[in-house]
């Protein structure tokens, strides 16, 4: 076994950091050692949690009250963030390197800004590898976090076991701002700010979506109360016990129904279908292959062959090569 598998078996966090920046890396043979790599680490289980919200909810504060309150129970902690901001332009919601600056001293926590890469299918794919590195690390809970923009709450989802939106207080009627789509992949629903003069419309709020919650079509393998709201205090730390207590109860549900399991061999298997869609995507923009279909359009143009049949051409090729 490679020598960086074994320190980051061992816990290691300078190999975790470094087995990490190699996933990360578009050159061809770290690529080759990364999926050496992957295809050596064991089979350990942390709870993975996403967690969504858009900018301004409390999402660091929370992180940073949260995932303290788990290290002081001698959990293992480690955030990961999806942040599209950072795919698109470089600049990012997430990164910020003093964000979550008590917790990122914490020796059992372990925070890694998201991958810059040039599209979100590249950062989301990293990622679900990143939190494979954390479990083999011996990681016991990875938190996955993401801004409320484009498809990275669905990307997030379908790389967690639990999928937590975090919000705001706010009156009735932004209640509508939420998607429909996000709130149907909530597991739980978290009102943050319930402190001070915030608290009364906090308590509303949490009203409001356990209502709206209660509308949508419920998931038939969990508990009849879930998707559940709460409120949350990442300043008073208020509830965030309780929010620990449900996050648990119900990844216990599900591992005791056989939910849990089910819910990563689909995620396994969809992953396994994107992997080779972007491996595929990837060689069609290779050059040979540019040159050819730049060929073949010109003869097509030209009158010389049929569009069917240069396609076939094409194609015929490719499953050849
Ligand atoms: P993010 O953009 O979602 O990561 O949000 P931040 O964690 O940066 O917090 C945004 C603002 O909300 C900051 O001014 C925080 O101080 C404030 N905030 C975060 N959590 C709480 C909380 O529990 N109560 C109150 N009153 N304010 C909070």
């Amino acid at each position: 076994m490679d020598e960086l598998t074994q320190d980051l078996i061992d816990g290691n966090r300078r190999a975790l950091s470094r087995a990490i920046t190699l996933i990360e890396s578009t050159r061809p043979d770290h690529r080759a050692r990364a999926l050496q790599l992957l295809s050596e680490l064991p089979q350990r289980q942390a709870l993975r949690i996403g967690l969504s919200g858009t900018p301004g909810v409390g999402k660091s504060t929370f992180i940073e009250a949260f995932g303290k309150m788990l290290t002081a129970q001698g959990l293992k902690v480690a955030v990961l963030a999806v942040d599209p901001s950072s795919a698109r332009s470089g600049g990012s919601i997430l990164g910020d390197k003093t964000r979550m600056e008590t917790l990122s001293r914490d020796p059992n926590a372990f925070i890694r800004p998201s991958p810059s890469r040039a599209e979100m299918g590249g950062v989301a794919r990293r990622t679900r590898e990143t939190v494979r590195l954390c479990e083999a690390a011996g990681f016991d809970v990875v938190l996955i976090e993401t801004v409320g923009v484009g498809q990275s709450e669905t990307l997030v989802a379908e790389m967690s076991d639990l999928f937590i939106l975090l919000l705001a207080p706010a009156g009735g009627d932004e209640l509508q701002g939420v998607k429909r789509g996000i709130m149907e992949i909530a597991d739980i629903v978290l009102v943050n700010k319930a402190d001070g003069e915030l608290r009364s419309t906090a308590m509303r709020t949490v009203a409001d979506y356990a209502g709206a919650l209660r509308l949508l079509r419920k998931r038939s393998y969990d508990p009849a109360e879930f998707p559940k709201a709460l409120p949350v205090s990442a300043y008073t730390g208020d509830g965030l016990e309780k929010a620990w207590e449900n996050m648990t109860y119900l990844a216990d549900w599900r591992r005791e129904h056989g939910h849990f399991d089910r819910r990563r061999s689909e995620q396994a298997r969809h992953w396994f279908v994107s992997e080779l869609r972007a491996g595929l995507l990837a060689r069609l923009d290779s050059l040979p292959v540019r040159e050819r279909v730049a060929r073949l359009g010109e003869a097509v143009a030209a009158g010389e062959t049929s569009p069917e049949l240069a396609a076939s051409d094409m194609l015929d090729w490719l499953a050849q090569g």
